[in-house]
């Protein structure tokens, strides 16, 4: 008989980017803002079974400053998809990703960008991060994937 696991899971799911374009007071970007879902399940050997809790986020989708939104509230807001399309896709960067093992304890050459499909305009969310940072902002966004270019 093997161990058995249970527990709480977090899973985040972005819901698409809602209301007016308006600036960010945190990093004076002018976007849409983004809605993320972030629904607990009580799990057995990692199976959702029971969901526990649901949390909306509503955040800038540049700089990630945001606040929580009850449910109603965010119902409100995803109702309103406002004007204009707004295409932002996350890519990473790997810089130096053929150096020799061990040179770095922590691998903190990766860059995180987010590309504007509509200007064209790429920016910079962070750079000198680990690998570990890509996943826990992509986790927090809600992105289901993150592309991964090497650069040498
Ligand atoms: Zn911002």
């Amino acid at each position: 008989m093997g161990a058995i696991y249970y527990g709480t899971r977090t899973f985040s799911k972005h819901m698409g980017y809602f209301g007016p374009k308006q600036e960010c007071e945190n990093c004076h970007r002018t976007y849409k803002k983004a809605i993320v879902k972030f629904s607990s399940w009580f799990h057995i050997d990692y199976i959702p079974l029971i969901p526990t809790k649901t949390v909306y986020f509503k955040s800038c989708p540049v700089c990630g400053k945001g606040f929580e939104l009850r449910k109603q509230d965010a119902k409100v807001e995803m109702a309103n998809p406002g004007e204009g399309t707004q295409t932002l896709e996350p890519h990473a960067k790997h810089i130096m990703a053929n150096k020799p093992k061990g040179i770095l304890k922590d691998d903190n050459s990766y860059e995180l960008w987010l590309k504007d499909a509509e200007s064209g305009e790429d920016i910079l969310l962070g750079k000198d991060i680990t690998k570990g940072d890509i996943n826990n902002i992509k986790k927090e966004r809600g992105w289901k994937k993150v592309p991964m270019e090497k650069v040498e």
